[in-house]
């Protein structure tokens, strides 16, 4: 199995009835670019830069940053690089942000991400300054985590115009239009899309998040493990929503939490429209082998089916039903 399933790395990645499916790599470690390379990803769809900050005790400057996103750029050899800004917070947890006063009683709720990054100029600018001077080398895009309101990414474009006249006066390249995006994991973001998107240029749902706080379980407690449901109906009704909004702005929706790169909810995913996703390196061939396969028109038909009976006994059949098709 395991050589057939290689075999599909150069295979283009169309569903069955010929519709483009875009397979990305959720990336932690710059020299991870190979492996994404390795399994056929169409681009990186989601960098986490934490690693960046761990494990020290000063900021990276900003050609630290740079130096780090050139030679993924490098190595991607056209292939898109989406880089998130820092997410630390308490997954993530550094020695930073305590300095930062970052620590509170409930840090899943606290200063972290977006949030501690508006807060501290410090810790954001010299990233998106780098970010920036990135995407002169190759197509870069930037991501926002944690996003909750629109005041948020309008204080980020404001900063993001405001340093691109800076780099402007210090001779400084970029890409004017760098692709900006903001990551939907709260539930607020989710319920709000469509402002968002009108703001953005492309989505990305983070499940891991997005399920946490809207089923208030602690990712981290594995005493609540089991209450960790991508299938609540409150989830796929989110992910819809986000999935719609972007549809009806015209911005590219993805999806990069773990459940984009789970077999299980390949089929169901591909039903309510999801065309991009991001996932561990991998996972690429397995999710490939299923959409290789898939009928979206069949799907879609039956997420709608799913859809029409969310609040009935019948979900769970249906969805059985969605993946023996
Ligand atoms: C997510 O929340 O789904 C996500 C992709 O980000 P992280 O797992 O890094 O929080
Ligand atoms: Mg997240």
């Amino acid at each position: 199995r395991q050589h057939s399933l290689r075999e599909l790395v150069g295979r283009p990645a169309l569903t069955r009835d010929g519709v483009p499916v875009s397979l990305l790599a959720n990336l932690e470690l710059p020299e991870d670019v190979a492996l994404a390379k390795a399994n056929g990803a169409a681009g990186v769809g989601l960098y986490r830069t934490e690693f960046l900050y761990m494990n020290r005790d000063d900021l990276p400057d900003e050609d630290e940053h740079l130096v780090t996103y050139a030679a993924m750029i490098a190595g991607l050899d056209g292939l898109p690089l989406t880089i998130r800004t820092l997410d630390l917070g308490v997954d993530k947890r550094s020695d930073l942000i305590t300095s930062l006063g970052a620590s509170v009683s409930n840090p899943a709720l606290g200063l972290r991400a977006i949030r501690l990054c508006l807060k501290e100029p410090e810790l954001f600018l010299p990233q998106v300054r780098a970010i920036l001077r990135a995407s002169a080398l190759g197509p870069v895009r930037l991501m926002l985590p944690l996003v909750t309101s629109v005041q948020e990414l309008d204080t980020v474009l404001t900063l993001i115009a405001q340093i691109k006249r800076q780099l402007d006066r210090e001779g400084l390249g970029y890409d004017p239009a760098m692709p900006v995006g903001a990551m939907i994991e709260v539930p607020a973001a989710a319920l709000t899309a469509r402002a968002i998107a009108r703001r953005m240029d492309f989505l990305s749902i983070g499940t891991n998040d997005l399920i946490q706080y809207t089923l208030a379980i602690d990712r981290l407690d594995e005493a609540v493990n089991y209450l960790f449901d991508p299938t609540h109906p409150a989830i796929l009704r989110l992910v819809r929503l986000v999935i719609e909004a972007g549809r009806d702005l015209q911005i590219p929706v993805s999806m990069c939490g773990e459940i984009a790169g789970d077999p299980r909810f390949t089929r169901l995913l591909l039903g309510l429209g999801l065309r991009e996703f991001s996932m561990q390196p991998g996972a690429i061939l397995d999710i490939k082998e299923i959409l290789l396969q898939a009928d979206t028109e069949e799907l879609e038909r039956r997420a709608d089916q799913l859809f029409a009976r969310l609040d009935e006994d019948e979900p769970g059949r249906l969805l059985d039903a969605l993946n023996q098709i």
